[in-house]
């Protein structure tokens, strides 16, 4: 059963942390995506930032293409306690590596401010057709306003990153945060 539904504003609170963890693993030199993990009480588990452009650590995977924000914070959280109860937040859509690894963990709930449509898991599967997925409950950018910063911050990297068909899908998705580059 999914965690208790948080208000709009809970949402708010922790999406805009995940914005500025995607902000540091931007400076850091990494792709600009962070993720949360928040228990039904509203405390933090973990959190997690993106780390393919950084050195691997002892403490972190770097350096590799899977270093993405979620697998980092899952690494960081271990083990997790009723996993049913807990609400993944995320700067952007999953993809079908950090989608199945929440999955796989029966992670309660996954939210994200912005959505991936190259990226995300949602262009290759539908997340409720998702056979392990059936008893996550999954919110796609719940905060408009947030969703366009989200967009915004990371339009550079789909641009740098993606190839011309996942950028052509990010440009009709999101036309007004992808104008001009
Ligand atoms: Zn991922």
């Amino acid at each position: 059963m999914p965690p208790q539904t948080p208000t709009p504003t809970d949402h708010r609170r922790w999406l805009r942390l995940t914005l500025d963890l995607a902000r540091e693993a931007q400076q850091a030199g990494s792709a600009p995506v962070g993720a949360v993990l928040v228990d039904a009480s509203g405390h933090e588990v973990a959190r997690g930032r993106n780390r393919v452009g950084e050195a691997q650590t002892p403490e972190h995977v770097g350096k590799a293409s899977v270093a993405h924000a979620e697998m980092d914070l899952y690494f960081s959280a271990g083990s997790l306690d009723n996993p049913e109860t807990l609400t993944l937040y995320t700067s952007l859509e999953p993809c079908l590596m950090c989608g199945g690894a929440s999955a796989l963990l029966g992670v309660g709930r996954v939210v994200w401010v912005t959505d991936d449509p190259w990226g995300g898991s949602g262009r290759l599967i539908r997340w409720s057709d998702h056979p392990a997925m059936q008893d996550t409950e999954v919110i796609p950018t719940p905060d408009p306003e947030l969703e366009r910063e989200g967009a915004r911050l990371f339009a550079p990297e789909a641009r740098r990153a993606f190839p011309d068909e996942g950028w052509q899908l990010w440009r009709q998705r999101y036309p007004r945060e992808t104008e001009g580059l």
